[in-house]
């Protein structure tokens, strides 16, 4: 008895003078409904944070020294390392794909996609030696793994999105480009989607300078939607460079340069002396075993640029 008075009491009291009334209840809720109003209203016109800001902290696209691309560093941040998706992309859970119409010179654009299970592949890779990107050359070296200096390189990798012999989805790419550079981040992307079902917007530019052939190397970024950038969030531009090879970019040529991957490369084609002849217009090394008429006979000294600009070939035995 003497409990339950004690209990009774203050309880009753206390429930008395707190409990509101009706007008008091619709009335909170209405000035809740209203703040709440106006506040996705300032949201909305806020400038988004993350919006794409190339001149923002850290290192931009136009910052890309080739010169000091170093063997070690297969990809540097761009922006700090954060991408630039809009907010409003951030959020969408549909899956798309999307890849820009070759330019007038038959290069690669962006290729955009919102990665997951669905885009997937499940049926086995197809050939796609069919397709011969912008500033396409095949050649050899034997400091190059496997051989081939330049791979069809995929924007979106096939295990993400399964394009095959898609020609807006493949540019010439260096092995280095492709293994060191671009791989990890597909297969981050990849065992990622795998392993949480989730979405991530995965965007690759291949990066031109003036009207070059062959990209200097590709901006990746990425993104991971339903977990807001926990799993994946990356900017980063991925050199289309070869350590000991160097490019000439506005064709595709290429020659061995000891210099490049070091961090120093010296950038000018070296000059050298060849041997030409002047009736085939063709051009060797001074050591080549095809013998040139006396009389066709020259002999160059400088760079191998402005003899190809001069009209000359290269010879396809000493391949100078
Ligand atoms: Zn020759």
């Amino acid at each position: 008895m003497y409990r339950n008075a004690n209990n009774y009491r203050p309880r009753k009291k206390r429930r008395r003078q707190s409990r509101p009334s009706l007008w008091q209840m619709l009335l909170t809720t209405a000035l809740m409904l209203l703040l709440w109003v106006l506040f996705t209203r300032l949201l909305d016109s806020l400038p988004e944070p993350a919006a794409p800001d190339v001149e923002g902290t850290g290192v931009s696209l136009g910052d890309i020294d080739m010169a000091a691309f170093r063997k070690e560093e297969p990809w540097i941040d761009i922006n700090g390392g954060v991408p630039g998706f809009t907010q409003e992309e951030r959020t969408s859970t549909e899956p798309f794909e999307t890849y820009a119409e070759l330019d007038e010179l038959g290069r690669c654009g962006v290729a955009y996609a919102n990665i997951c299970r669905e885009l997937m592949p499940e049926d086995e890779r197809e050939g796609i030696g069919q397709v011969k990107p912008s500033g396409w050359q095949s050649v050899k070296y034997d400091i190059v793994d496997g051989k081939y200096l330049y791979n069809r390189c995929h924007l979106i990798g096939f295990q993400l999105a399964g394009e095959n012999a898609n020609k807006q989805n493949l540019i010439t790419g260096t092995r280095y480009l492709n293994i060191e550079g671009m791989l990890p981040f597909e297969n981050m992307v990849a065992d990622y989607v795998k392993e949480t079902d989730n979405h991530v917007l995965y965007r690759v530019t291949p990066v031109y300078q003036g009207s070059d052939l062959v990209a200097i190397g590709v901006q990746m970024e990425g993104w991971s939607v339903e977990d807001e950038g926990d799993g994946i969030a990356f900017n980063v531009f991925c050199y289309n460079a070869q350590p000991g090879i160097a490019i000439d970019y506005a064709t595709g040529e290429s020659w061995e340069n000891a210099s490049v991957g070091t961090g120093q490369t010296v950038q000018t084609d070296p000059s050298q002396t060849y041997q030409l002849n002047t009736k085939t217009k063709k051009f060797h090394l001074p050591d080549c075993s095809i013998a040139i008429d006396e009389a066709n006979r020259g002999v160059y000294t400088g760079q191998r640029a402005d003899l190809i600009e001069m009209g000359y070939e290269p010879c396809g035995r000493c391949k100078p």
